[in-house]
């Protein structure tokens, strides 16, 4: 299947929700974001190939292009191998004008073969990238030839980065372990306890803090996709019972093709927070009973769990002394932070606010029902607006992902990294006790102490700080005092980022008669991109907007 027909084949996953909710004529468009000008572009295609398979630790991963593709790529996740190592080495064509010219075909065979030669992996990923994909070099035949000469599996990932962006490449990424190596090899031995995990990193080596639990209830992880993965275990991982996906939608393709080919159920579940280990641990066994697992596995899991949730809360309780009353501001990508927060709550944090960009309305619900109806509820929050929030004080830490670090810098506040590049473990029960000591840590660093001295040089109320928060003070008094400066602002407030649609242009679409989102979508193509606002819109007309309202009327947290 060329590229092209297999990008089609990914958006229209029916498994993904915000595919499906589109138009065939937006779905064509893909999952691509128009930038904002100065805004960070993101990894490309071939990025997020790389992210998905590179943790596969025992493979060769051969990059087919010019060497900066491997260079940006190589070492951008802390993922970690319980063993082989060869996956950490770079293997690259490394074009140059003179293969852009004769073509790298040849040059890729002899690089298949050196390989094997020198390191003899039981497989070799080959990556496509944008400089040879435009000459033509076909990947595909040079993989199957060397397969063929060598007898050993030489898959090619067909991700030239520009097809479009990272998620996309974790996508067709799953789209080669399909088609190439999954039910390749079949497994020695196979138990009503076998499961697959997929789009687990193993980051920091924190999957080995639920690893564990599993083994003690007898539940065999036959192939995790891909954190500290193997090639025959992926490669047999058609004979499990049932699938956890862990990582939302970034290979849902896999999990639910695993399904229709080979009868594997699935479901989505997160073990970061204590109840959301505990129920993915319970929807695991309800999965593998309903598929021939002894019933007494759910007793089992029910002891394991409470007992475990026992210890963690019995040692988050030590802490709760020296973390009792700070607020924390929460901004994660993650789409469960309800869970997060219900452990922090119960270690007596404060929660001034956290991000729920990706959370759904139940999640909402939960969130609000742990930290009260006005709990600060942040869809999409400016760099100065997190930096006055901590300023004034009204959080003592951020806990964010490395983008909003230099806020909290800036801000000389304790800031701490809960996104994929951090290097402690908040996986399990143990990672939630994990992040209130890493919390603690933080926030009783003395360097904070010495970084708010003003510099010798500094004069008293002229310092950059000083000056910026008076611009912020000053723009807030103004609006203030103006109304209608005040009300063209918050209409101006970007609901749909893809589509740079404005909340004003929703509420007027509301006033005129659209009752639905897809009635709002139609008129100002909001939510036709990646789908995200989608929830946003429907609290926006659950929020009282009344059709044929005026404007001002429209009662609307503009937050
Ligand atoms: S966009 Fe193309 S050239 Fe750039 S890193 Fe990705 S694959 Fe390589």
């Amino acid at each position: 299947m060329s590229v092209s027909s297999k990008i089609q084949d990914v958006f229209n996953e029916p498994g993904c929700s915000k595919n499906a909710n589109k138009s065939a004529k937006d779905k064509k468009k893909g999952c691509t974001k128009a930038l904002q000008p100065g805004g960070a572009a993101g990894g490309c295609a071939f990025d997020g190939a790389k992210i998905a398979l590179q943790p596969f630790a025992d493979v060769a991963h051969l990059v087919h292009g010019p060497i900066a593709c491997e260079g940006n790529s190589w070492d951008n996740r802390g993922s970690a191998s319980s063993g082989p190592t060869l996956w950490r080495t770079s293997f690259t064509t490394d074009m140059t004008e003179q293969d852009v010219v004769f073509g790298g075909e040849k040059k890729l065979f002899k690089a298949c073969k050196e390989i094997i030669e020198k390191y003899d992996p039981p497989a070799i990923f080959v990556y496509q990238t944008c400089v040879p994909a435009m000459i033509g070099d076909d990947i595909g035949a040079v993989c199957k030839a060397a397969s063929q000469k060598f007898g050993k599996p030489v898959i090619p990932v067909n991700v030239p980065g520009f097809v479009g962006p990272k998620n996309l490449g974790n996508k067709l990424a799953g789209e080669a372990l399909l088609d190439y190596v999954i039910g390749t090899v079949e497994p020695e031995y196979t138990t009503p306890y076998d499961i697959n995990i997929i789009g687990e990193f193993n980051l920091a080596g924190e999957f080995w803090q639920v690893k564990p639990l599993l083994d003690e209830l007898g539940i065999r992880i036959l192939s995790c996709i891909s954190g500290d993965g193997r090639y025959n275990e992926v490669a047999s991982s058609h004979r499990a019972r049932a699938t956890m996906m862990v990582c939302s939608k970034a290979m849902i393709n896999v999990a639910r093709k695993m399904e229709e080919r080979y009868g594997i159920p699935f479901f989505e579940g997160s073990f970061y927070g204590i109840e959301d280990t505990s129920d993915s641990l319970k929807e695991l066994a309800r999965l593998l009973i309903e598929r021939g697992a002894d019933p007494e596995l759910m007793d089992r899991v029910n002891a394991l769990c409470e007992r475990e949730e026992k210890r963690a809360y019995a040692a988050i309780a030590k802490l709760k002394p020296r973390v009792q009353g700070k607020k924390v501001l929460l901004i994660t990508g993650g789409v469960k932070s309800w869970s997060v927060v219900a452990a922090l709550m119960e270690a007596g944090f404060e929660m001034v606010g956290t991000s729920v960009k990706k959370s759904t309305r139940e999640d909402k619900e939960r969130i609000k029902e742990l930290m009260g109806q006005d709990a600060h509820l942040i869809e999409d929050m400016k760099p100065r607006d997190m930096y006055k929030m901590l300023r004034d004080a009204r959080a003592d830490i951020m806990l964010s992902g490395g983008r909003s670090q230099f806020v909290a810098l800036k801000a000389t506040m304790p800031w701490l990294d809960i996104n994929q590049e951090r290097h402690q473990c908040y996986m399990g029960y143990v990672g939630m006790v994990n992040l209130v000591k890493e919390i603690d840590r933080t926030l009783s660093n003395p360097v904070w102490k010495k970084v708010r001295k003003p510099a010798p040089w500094a004069k008293v109320g002229d310092s950059w700080q000083e000056r910026a928060l008076a611009q912020i003070a000053q723009e807030q008094a103004e609006l203030a005092a103006d109304p209608a400066k005040a009300e063209e602002v918050r209409r101006a407030k970007a609901v749909c980022m893809c589509k740079g649609v404005t909340l004003g242009a929703i509420e007027d679409a509301i006033r005129g008669g659209a009752a639905t989102t897809e009635a709002v979508k139609e008129k100002t193509a909001a939510s036709g991109g990646c789908g995200a606002c989608a929830v946003r819109i429907q609290e926006i007309l659950d929020q009282g907007a009344i059709v044929g309202q005026p404007t001002q009327q429209i009662n609307v947290a503009a937050e």
